[in-house]
């Protein structure tokens, strides 16, 4: 089979091999511990073993606040020891509301702290600045990322939601590799293959991670979807023998610079049937056509 879907173990630095879909907690707010350890270790069992949270996740979709889904992860993580070790933890910092964005030394250090006492954890593996603070010079950034790594707090670092050139100032004040970036992705969210972000993950090997491979569900719906793409997506469905789902997400994993999907189902079935995306076959052709009709033009 020549698919030019990556299903292979993808590598963040000196961080435990993940599989190429990630288990993200973005709408995990539901505070039953059961159905939350549920969510988790379906994900783990189906070879999501990156889980990708945030200290503002909870502050929106159905939350109760500001650092509730990693409390919910760190409530989890406690009630079952040996969970924290399959676990390759993913967190981010750096989004302040109502400020909105703050990467200051002050800010970042408490912040990073705060996540690790939220998640019951010594160590988190890779964090992430959610968003860029542009008031927030570059070198500030690196001092703090640089101490917190050397106190042992946080293992590998990366950047969501940054340009390329914001995040190329911020590696030029590191001495390590940024290991990822965290560009929203997906079969009607083509920019990071046209602004330099995939371009910059192929010359320095940066991880590409897709958050909303499905569109926040759009894609599965066909909400607001043009209806070429959806048609497109069915087709290619009907002729793998899996659900449009599963190929908005081997698309994603269809790109060279081998991204890691993201998803952020709360349904356990649904978590589990998302794995059919990494034997589905696409080529060229299919990528194609997909890009085309999400944009609705030929290529020239
Ligand atoms: P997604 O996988 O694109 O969308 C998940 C949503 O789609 C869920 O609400 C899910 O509902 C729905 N869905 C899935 N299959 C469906 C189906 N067959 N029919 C109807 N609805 C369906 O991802 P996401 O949750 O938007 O984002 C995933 C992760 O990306 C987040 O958890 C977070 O880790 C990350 N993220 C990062 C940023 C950032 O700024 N860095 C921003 C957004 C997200 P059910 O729960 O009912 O299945």
């Amino acid at each position: 089979m020549s698919t030019l879907v990556q299903s292979h173990q993808r590598s963040l630095g000196s961080l435990p091999p993940v599989g190429p879909i990630a288990y993200g907690q973005w709408r995990f707010t539901d505070d039953d511990l059961d159905v939350a350890r549920r969510l988790l270790e379906t994900a783990l069992d189906s070879g999501m073993n990156l889980i990708d949270t945030s200290d503002v996740y909870g502050f929106d979709w159905g939350g109760t606040g500001f650092g509730q889904v990693e409390e919910i992860l760190g409530r989890v993580l406690d009630s079952a020891p040996g969970l924290r070790d399959r676990i390759v933890l993913a967190t981010k910092g750096g989004i302040a509301p109502p400020t909105p964005y703050d990467s200051s030394p002050k800010y970042l250090r408490a912040a990073c702290e705060a996540s690790l006492r939220r998640l019951r954890t010594d160590v988190i593996d890779l964090y992430q600045i959610h968003r860029p603070d542009l008031f927030a010079h570059p070198a500030d950034v690196a001092i703090t990322l640089h101490a917190l790594r050397e106190e042992g707090k946080i293992r590998e670092v990366g950047v969501s939601n940054h340009t390329p050139a914001q995040f190329a100032a911020l590696q030029a004040h590191l001495e390590f590799p940024i290991v990822s970036t965290q560009p929203e992705f997906s079969a009607i969210e083509l920019t990071p293959m046209r602004d330099g972000t995939f371009d910059q993950c192929a010359e320095h090997r940066v991880v590409p991670m897709a958050w909303s491979p499905l569109a926040g569900g759009r894609l599965a719906t066909g909400d607001g979807v043009r209806p070429e793409l959806i048609a497109e997506l069915d087709r290619l469905a009907e002729r793998e023998g899996v659900d449009r789902s599963q190929i908005a997400v081997a698309f994603v994993l269809a790109h060279p610079t081998a991204p890691i999907a993201i998803i952020g189902s709360q349904n356990p079935d649904r978590i589990r049937s998302t794995t059919a995306a990494l034997g589905v076959d696409l080529g060229r052709a299919d990528v194609y056509a997909i890009v085309q009709a999400s944009e609705g033009v030929a290529l020239p």
